[in-house]
């Protein structure tokens, strides 16, 4: 057994294990006993998605498109057409996508290249297609855009509201805490979401509102919150109390049943129960995070935690998301969460740097996608995400990659996006490279090389010094140097070093002290469309990850969720004349679907649950292009969709 612990490449949880090489392969996986999450406990793909990153049909050699197909190629040529091609492009029409599932140092690395040697504001992560919409709303409301508490610390909750996250399956070590808190704490627990899933039954309250309606049933919340005086005695001098107290005046819980399809009387019973027992904690996963209008229900969300003095818990999807947005990974912020329109915060960049930046935001990574079909973008490199099946509209997704002047992808395994490159480079996973990922409780941790690369395969790091250099610059290839530059001039990591983080359990980067601030929750409307008159919910289920690129090649959880599948109850099924084992077909506007339906009594009517992903298709070609106006993250949830048996 190797002597040190890496860090788990799937979920935020970040699990500490002991990795043992054998031939080549993963002889065996031990969790940390003594580590703070994961306490001698991995999940199900912990256990067997890991061995499965060095999976037989990982891309060896970088390719290169001959013709229609992609041939092997030496790092030499594949590096040199991309350098060409992005100094042809010229900076304006390049765009750069990386992910959330790369080390820190490989984000901060990317995040450089494009801005400072490339010159390009276009670039962003892949946090834009999942979790982006927490950034500002927090920002704005806690100061801090992460988890004001450490996971352990959840079992010490005496109340918890939980929005739209299936902890259970997205989050594990964090659904095992909140069973911890009821079960040796006796605390309340509050869960709204359309299903039932496995917290509910043990949830004092459990609401059940119709997908899309959060914002609707929160305003009626906070208003209990402050009509009947529930909140903490320093909550009045809160900046913006009153602008929230005015906003939401007008909002009752007497007609929820009608717009929401339940009942306000358990709304007024929540906003209680979450009043009554202290610490409280307030999280939400992707179900808010995803949603049209998602930064101003995290806003909601925040006032609720910020009035009764209570800690925010966003859960975030993929294992780096935290650390990639800490690192600058997004268009419109640069690394520590400087503002690009802060003339002062721009300048110690470009200082850092020795570059100009631009005052405002670049492309999204929606908006690259797109660009790449308008012919806006003549090269975009994507890093580490299959955005062909991440990204909304999956056949214009495709189609507008497919028209990309020049498409760089860089992945362990010839994902959907990798096919339709023009240069493929093998990369390697985070059991081959040395660096840190930042989990969700923003402890930054060490990821160890266990193996050699794959193949000719390379880590993202120095597949971008390789870049850097052919475009004449330097960029550091050694992690540690990397690490040594961020912690030198991104706050959140300063005192980072491998050596401090050795000494212990990584190093969880501080809580700022913000002020809490209080925002106003605008009114929005229940719509209902009477063509598409059911509602998608698209949600993680804990045998699979994401698009499937590493989860998907695991034996053991294919095995146990062979299939992709759908869930209706089985009163909406009967109606519409559907039989379970047998194929449906779920439309939207703009794609569609089609899937076995399974009878399921968590889903209430109106409502089909397509679980993400089992490789090949996805959920994500049923939602549009239509994005939250203030974060760019595509509307993934409350999709209006139909339903009809294939025959
Ligand atoms: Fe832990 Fe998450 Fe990895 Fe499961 S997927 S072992 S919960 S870090």
């Amino acid at each position: 057994m190797i002597e040190r612990p890496t860090t788990c490449g799937f979920c935020s949880c970040g699990c500490a294990l002991y990795v043992e090489p054998k031939d080549g392969r993963v002889g065996a996986i031990c969790p940390s006993a003594n580590h703070p999450v994961s306490t001698g406990r991995l999940c199900i793909k912990g256990w067997n998605a890991t061995p499965s990153v060095l999976g037989t049909n990982r891309l060896r050699t970088p390719l290169v498109r001959k013709g229609d197909s992609l041939e092997p190629a030496s790092w030499e040529e594949a590096i040199s057409l991309t350098a060409s091609a992005l100094k042809q492009a010229g900076p304006d029409k390049t765009g750069a996508i990386g992910s959330s599932k790369t080390t820190n140092e490989e984000c901060y690395a990317l995040v450089k290249l494009a801005r400072s040697i490339i010159g390009t504001p276009n670039i962003d992560g892949a946090c834009r297609f999942y979790d982006a919409s927490l950034i500002r709303a927090l920002l704005d409301t806690t100061g801090t855009p992460a988890s004001q508490t450490d996971i352990s610390s959840i079992a010490d909750a005496g109340a918890i509201l939980i929005v739209g996250a299936n902890a259970r399956e997205m989050s594990p070590h964090v659904a095992s805490r909140v069973e911890d808190a009821v079960v040796e704490n006796g605390c309340s627990v509050v869960a709204a979401d359309p299903r039932f899933f496995a917290l509910a039954p043990g949830a004092e309250v459990s609401l059940h509102p119709r997908p899309g309606t959060d914002l609707i049933w929160l305003r009626a919340l906070i208003r209990e919150i402050i009509d009947h005086r529930l909140y903490t005695d320093d909550a009045p001098a809160i900046p913006g109390f009153e602008e929230l107290r005015v906003s939401v005046a007008d909002a009752t819980v007497d007609g929820l049943g009608a717009l929401c399809g339940m009942e306000g009387a358990a709304v007024a019973e929540a906003a209680q129960t979450l009043a009554r027992s202290k610490p409280l904690v307030v999280m939400f996963g992707l179900g808010v995070l995803q949603q049209p209008n998602s930064t101003e229900i995290v806003k909601a969300l925040a006032s609720v935690a910020n009035l009764l003095g209570g800690a925010v818990v966003p859960l975030r999807g993929q294992n780096n998301a935290q650390g990639a947005a800490d690192l600058g990974l997004a268009n419109d912020f640069l690394p520590g969460y400087a503002p690009l329109e802060d003339s002062e915060a721009r300048s110690v960049w470009e200082s850092a740097w020795s570059c100009r930046l631009p005052s405002g935001p670049g492309m999204s990574a929606v908006e690259m996608i797109r660009a790449c079909g308008s012919g806006e973008l003549a090269a975009l490199m994507v890093f580490g995400d299959n955005v062909a099946l991440s990204a909304p509209s999956t056949e214009e997704t495709v189609k507008a990659l497919g028209k990309a002047g020049f498409l760089a992808v860089a992945d362990l395994y010839l994902t959907e996006t990798a096919e339709l490159a023009n240069v493929v480079f093998p990369a390697s996973s985070f059991l081959e490279k040395d660096g840190t990922f930042t989990s969700i409780e923003r402890r930054v941790q060490r990821v160890r090389k266990v193996f050699e690369p794959v193949g000719e395969s390379r880590s993202d790091l120095e597949i971008i010094a390789d870049l850097a250099a052919a475009l004449g610059k330097d960029l550091a290839r050694d992690p540690q140097a990397v690490m040594a530059e961020i912690s030198a001039h991104v706050p959140q990591y300063e005192g980072v070093s491998y050596e401090a983080l050795d000494k212990s359990w990584g190093r969880q980067w501080p809580l700022n002290g913000a002020a809490a601030k209080l925002t106003p929750v605008p009114v929005v409307a229940a719509d209902r469309d009477e063509e598409y008159p059911f509602r998608l919910v698209a949600g993680r289920i804990n045998f699979h990850q994401q698009t499937g690129t590493m989860a998907v090649r695991s034996g053991v959880l294919a095995r146990e969720y062979p299939g992709a599948y759908a869930e209706m109850n089985e009163a909406d099924a009967g109606k519409l004349g559907l039989r379970p084992g047998r194929p449906i077909r779920i439309s939207s506007k703009t794609g569609a679907l089609t899937r076995n339906l399974i009878f399921s009594d968590a889903l209430p009517a109106g409502c089909v649950h397509v679980p993400h992903f089992f490789g090949g298709d996805s959920p994500n070609a049923l939602a549009s292009y239509d994005c939250d106006p203030v974060s760019g993250v595509p509307a993934y949830k409350a999709i209006p969709v139909k339903i009809e048996a294939v025959k």
